[in-house]
């Protein structure tokens, strides 16, 4: 069974309670684990709040090491740590196997900004100094549970704070491993505590002893959570749902702009923030992108993410292939046309999993689900548009704003999306991938706050000014 990290100890829930991960591939039982609570996060911080004695006073250059060090030793465990995560998340080997990578590499850019945190000297009488913040919490989703915990913990602990971090309940085992293989690897014990079950969300967020929450999950869980932050006043960074537009114009490369848009709205089965959520097409290229992005999604055959010639998981819950195969429905009742998929694949071997068709719809009408709403899974709803205008106008008709993208040939247009386009992202004629040194978040109701970059470094210390009296 699977243990809590809190300081040295491998814990159960001080309740004793338990529940299962299940393989959302197979429904089988992939791991029993503890249901923590209120009482498990008060351990947790108090031994995070300990560990930050020693580890926010470490010389800087001494956290760098051990760091680059730890994220060594958490690489060389990646095939290892890979199918766990495709056990309990579902997505394919490949998929998991780049996961777990960017969890280490992503350790091992931060720790190359610990030793460089610099203050300023104003005047002859004051200076600004930046320090840790102390106990930080990080609350993650099932979507990429490896890569956003890294996203947090990275900045965090290479600015010499401490964590309690709790992963999503359905995806803990590939969180623990990641953390296990960095404390062998040299992190000292107590600097990231790991903490599981439902409700040691909440109870990070209120505890007093952190200081400072990162989210990433629902926009409706990103309200509560900044809610109750307010109680204690902690920092919060909230990372939230999105509903990425792509526009496509006439002149955009079409061959290039499909294979953006399949890897944007399939990989991860769909589940990805990040993403090509609404497209946008102008009527000139419309035909020819439909006949690639479908020829692209008959080749992503859905399966059991261990199977070598899976291309697409099962989503990860029932619940979540419910939510996107009511859209797909409300679109449909609305007139929208199924171009591919709109179901579940048939066969013995998706009998007990939540496997769902990659899915194009073309026509759907203003209002549907699919265009006011953020979809978490393989359906793409398409729009033919008549120019930039209309397509801006369209793209922006949203609460969201996290990614967005534009395909053109013509570097004016490209210049007025990137200026117009209500997004924390935009990618001009490039597939959406999240670059580490480019400070990533959202604007609108996609939250705030900054995760990748020198800025979500930054956004781990605070400021102190300092004045020298004469003596
Ligand atoms: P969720 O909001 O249900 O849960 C996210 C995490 O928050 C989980 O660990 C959950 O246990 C915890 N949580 C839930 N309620 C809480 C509360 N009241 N207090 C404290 N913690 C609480 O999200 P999900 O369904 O796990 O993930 C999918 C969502 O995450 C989608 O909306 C997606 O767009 C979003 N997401 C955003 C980004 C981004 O970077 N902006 C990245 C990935 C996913």
């Amino acid at each position: 069974m699977a243990t809590m990290i809190i300081e040295g100890d491998r814990t159960k829930a001080a309740s004793g309670k338990t529940y299962e991960v299940r393989n959302p591939a197979t429904g089988e039982v992939v791991d029993e684990v503890p249901a923590g609570g209120p009482a498990d996060v008060d351990k947790a911080a108090q031994a995070a709040a300990k560990a930050f004695t020693t580890w926010s006073k470490l010389p800087a250059n001494q956290r760098r090491e051990i760091l680059h060090k730890a994220a060594q030793h958490m690489l060389s465990k990646v095939e290892e740590i890979a199918p766990v995560l495709t056990k309990e998340q579902g997505k394919t080997l490949l998929e998991s196997r780049l996961e777990a990578r960017r969890f280490g590499e992503n350790i091992a850019w931060f720790a190359d900004l610990a030793d460089k945190i610099h203050g300023q000297d104003l005047t002859t009488y004051g200076l600004v100094i930046r320090k840790p913040i102390g106990v930080c919490g990080a609350i993650v989703p099932w979507n990429f549970p490896l890569t956003l915990a890294a996203n947090k913990v990275a900045p965090a602990i290479a600015a010499g704070n401490t964590v309690v971090l709790k992963p999503a309940s359905t995806t803990p085992l590939a969180t623990l491993a990641c953390i296990e293989a960095l404390i062998e690897g040299g992190l000292p014990e107590g600097v990231v505590n790991v903490v599981l079950g439902q409700a040691t969300g909440e109870a990070i967020v209120g505890h007093p002893l952190i200081r400072k929450v990162a989210l990433t999950g629902s926009t409706p869980t990103g309200k509560r959570v900044m809610a109750k932050a307010s109680e204690t006043l902690k920092k919060v960074t909230l990372e939230l749902g999105g509903s990425d537009p792509c526009i496509v114009l006439d002149d955009a490369d079409l061959e290039g702009a499909a294979r953006a848009i399949s890897v944007g709205r399939f990989f991860n089965c769909g589940q990805q923030c990040l993403s090509t959520k609404r497209l946008y097409v102008q009527e000139g290229a419309y035909d020819g992108l439909m006949e690639k992005l479908v020829a692209r999604a008959a080749k992503l055959k859905p399966g059991n993410g261990l199977d070598k010639d899976s291309r697409m998981g099962p989503m990860h819950t029932e619940t979540q292939r419910a939510e996107v195969e009511a859209q797909v429905k409300d679109a449909v009742d609305r007139g929208a046309k199924v171009v591919y998929g709109g179901g579940r694949p048939k066969g013995s071997e998706y009998e007990h999993g939540w496997f769902i068709e990659p899915t194009i719809l073309a026509d759907v009408p203003d209002g549907a689900r699919m265009w006011t709403e953020e979809v978490f899974g393989p359906a793409l709803p398409v729009r033919k548009i008549k120019d930039l205008d209309e397509g801006l106008r369209l793209a922006n008709d949203t609460q969201f704003g996290l990614g967005s993208s534009i395909w053109t040939a013509n570097m004016a247009a490209a210049h007025r999306a990137v200026q117009e386009l209500e997004a924390g992202y935009t990618w001009v004629n490039s597939i959406v991938i999240a670059h580490d040194e480019l400070p990533f978040g959202g604007t609108k109701q996609s939250g705030f706050g900054k995760e990748h970059g020198v800025e979500a470094f930054m956004q781990y210390t605070e400021e102190k000014s300092v004045v020298y009296g004469g003596v």
